[in-house]
């Protein structure tokens, strides 16, 4: 995997496709810079060689049109801030305005492009538009892993026309070797925690997984479809009667691969979708008629947490309750727990891929496990074995 620890930028230019599409309020303010203190490493180290940067980011959907609102302009004076040092702003991503700034940029020098989604080539992948981002620099280096599934022109198209100068920035590096671990070459026992609402939107995943890990747990709303189709009665809890006899297929499976599945094994239930109301716990599958699973329960987070703690190598992907509400975040908080434990004692943990990322940042986690995703459908697809354009366009 080539990153940009393997170049040497001095006086050389880099282009690097970041991810700037942050939050703002109505007054242009960013409420949460995290994509931006993500590519600070990167940066650095290029303008420490002696390099000069380009940044090249989209912010919104303005669909192919000029629009005030999704300026990049706007957000300038806090990347400048967040960088430490200056930066320039180029009022077009291509043209004139871009290749005049390119040109004058000095070593230790940083340009921001305006928005390429100002353009619709960008989406398109268009190899004339991608060729043109590609003539602003001499090294290309992809940081956006948040856009690595998508084959667009600043994100995989331009690679083409940079020869052997093209590189992972060290954000983009991370997410590819914590996925790489995950999936290959992670020490054993390797365990999924797989969570969230629906077997349907997991499927891809489960099957991904059946390929690589040792221990597969299966909790949240997703599990009840499973209980079901083994005969036990979940109530009102969530169910997909058209996965059943996928589910049975896919505990089958995972008995031939000799991966060991852990399913709920009991849960905080109630009668009405809410927190105010009585709470009730049953064996997951002997729940009462009316009630319906919210949460795990003691049973199931010691039966979980007991293989997470033996476990070398960890990833979660999907809550194991409705952690939106206190009151059912409990069994989410307690196999965040136990991720914390198996870290302390050496394992490796990715979260990534769904709501998990954000309990982990919502109960404070983010720094007590090994590493949290910062792309959301392109850690997904990874972990669905997809190969991502962002990463091929480079090479692993
Ligand atoms: P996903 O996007 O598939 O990872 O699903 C996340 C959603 O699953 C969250 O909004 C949770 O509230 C929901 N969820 C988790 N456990 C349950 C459950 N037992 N019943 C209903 N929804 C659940």
């Amino acid at each position: 995997m080539k990153t940009i620890n393997d170049f040497n930028f001095a006086g050389k230019k880099a282009i690097a496709r970041v991810d700037f599409n942050v939050p703002y309020d109505e007054n242009f303010t960013i409420t949460d810079d995290t994509r931006i203190q993500a590519v600070v490493p990167t940066v650095k180290k290029i303008l420490a060689d002696g390099g000069s940067v380009i940044l090249m980011s989209h912010l919104g959907r303005p669909k192919g049109q000029v629009t005030d609102k999704y300026s990049l302009s706007h957000i300038v004076d806090h990347v400048s801030k967040v960088l430490g040092v200056p930066v320039k702003f180029a009022s077009d991503c291509v043209g004139a305005p871009a290749q005049e700034a390119a040109a004058a940029l000095k070593p230790g020098e940083v340009l921001l492009l305006e928005n390429l989604r100002f353009h619709p080539e960008e989406e398109k992948g268009d190899e004339e538009f991608a060729k043109e981002l590609a003539s602003l620099a001499d090294i290309y280096v992809n940081d956006a892993f948040g856009t690595a599934h998508r084959a667009h022109a600043s994100t995989a198209i331009i690679a083409k026309y940079m020869g052997e100068n093209k590189c992972f920035g060290l954000l983009m590096a991370k997410e590819v070797e914590s996925i790489k671990k995950v999936l290959e070459t992670g020490e054993h026992p390797v365990c999924a925690i797989l969570g969230g609402s629906k077997v349907s939107s997991k499927l891809p995943i489960i099957y991904k997984m059946l390929e690589s890990v040792d221990n597969l747990i299966i909790g949240g709303g997703m599990a009840y479809t499973f209980i079901k189709a083994l005969g036990g009665n979940i109530g009102n809890s969530l169910q997909e009667p058209d996965y059943m006899q996928i589910s049975l297929e896919i505990l089958e499976k995972a008995k031939e691969r000799g991966v060991k599945v852990y399913i709920t094994k009991d849960a905080v239930t109630t009668q009405e979708f809410s927190d105010t109301c009585p709470t009730r716990v049953f064996d997951a599958d002997k729940i009462e008629d009316g009630w319906g699973a919210m949460d795990i329960a003691e049973k199931t987070m010691k039966y979980f947490g007991d293989v997470i703690k033996e476990s070398k190598t960890i990833l979660w992907n999907g809550p194991m309750g409705v952690f939106e509400m206190d009151k059912y975040a409990v069994g989410t908080i307690a196999m965040a727990k136990a991720i914390e434990e198996a870290t302390a004692a050496g394992a490796f943990s990715l979260v990534g891929g769904g709501d998990s990322v954000a309990a982990v940042k919502k109960f404070g986690y983010e720094d007590k496990v090994s590493y949290v995703s910062t792309g959301g459908g392109a850690m997904l697809e990874s972990l669905e074995g997809k190969i991502l354009p962002g990463i091929a366009a480079i090479g692993e």
